[in-house]
């Protein structure tokens, strides 16, 4: 294994952080009509710390390659990665299918092996599904030591190569800090950096920057995508009544009487 990082970054293009979903009419979804969609906020993370990695250690870094799984629109979102830092892009179009984890983490086992990637950093989870799964799935379907929800992350370098990563992560209570060897896989928490914004001059150069267009069905064809879980309902959460401001201990001891709570 090159002890240059070969780093991948997948994203996924899921219903932006700041808008307020609506469930379907069937009840069984998220209505995607008329929303805006955006990189996942976590997965733009971990495109941040990819080109914080490269800036700090330029020489140690081949390439770092993003890579997602989703409709054609998801080049937008790999168009965005590029502007920031990374240097090429691999888009796999699934069409409208939604992809569950494990058969995300069959694809992305493929794409590791084909980029000959040593380290890949993925969010820990896509705010669409939830799932906090896939960069654990890819870590078991490909043997590798992986670090979750990473805090901090520092290149351990000896000489011109690269020693070891150490990982910081938030636990309850504290921090843990590890360290492994490559490869490895890395899934981002929400304080471990935060992301820049493209420049025009750098959205402008990334045009030019290499986005490979694949199939899912065509070039993924020997992996089986398909759902194993059947989604039964999805709910609104339970609205919260309005709460009653009391003007004394008397009235409030009162009031908990009221409702039979003393
Ligand atoms: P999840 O396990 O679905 O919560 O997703 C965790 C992470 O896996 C995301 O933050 C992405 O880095 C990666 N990922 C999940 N789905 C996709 C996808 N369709 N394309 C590329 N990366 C994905």
């Amino acid at each position: 294994m090159s002890t240059k990082l070969n780093i991948l970054v997948p994203v996924k293009r899921v219903i932006d952080f700041a808008i307020k979903p609506r469930i379907n009419k069937t009840g069984t979804g998220i209505d995607k009509t008329g929303v805006k969609f955006s990189i996942n906020p976590f997965c733009d993370i971990a495109v941040e710390e990819a080109v914080r990695i490269k800036e700090a250690h330029k020489a140690l870094v081949n390439k770092i390659h993003a890579v997602s799984i989703g409709p054609a629109k998801a080049q937008d979102i790999l168009r965005s990665s590029l502007a920031k830092g990374v240097d090429s892009a691999t888009l796999i179009d699934a069409k409208e299918l939604d992809i569950e984890p494990l058969s995300v983490a069959k694809i992305l086992k493929k794409v590791v092996e084909d980029k000959q990637s040593n380290l890949v950093i993925l969010g820990k989870q896509a705010i669409d599904d939830d799932s906090n799964h896939t960069g654990q799935m890819l870590a078991g379907l490909l043997n590798w030591p992986q670090v979750t929800n990473a805090a901090k992350v520092t290149v351990n370098t000896s000489g011109d190569a690269v020693d070891s990563i150490t990982v910081v992560r938030e636990v309850d209570g504290g921090e843990e800090t590890l360290e492994a060897k490559l490869p490895l896989i890395i899934t981002t928490d929400l304080r471990l950096n935060e992301p820049r914004f493209a420049s025009l001059p750098n959205i402008m150069k990334a045009k030019k920057k290499p986005l490979e267009k694949l199939a899912l069905e065509k070039d993924f064809k020997d992996i089986d995508v398909s759902p194993r879980l059947n989604v039964l309902k999805v709910e609104e959460p339970t609205q919260r009544q309005a709460g009653v401001r009391v003007n004394s201990v008397d009235e409030l001891i009162a009031k908990l009487k009221e409702l039979k709570a003393l």
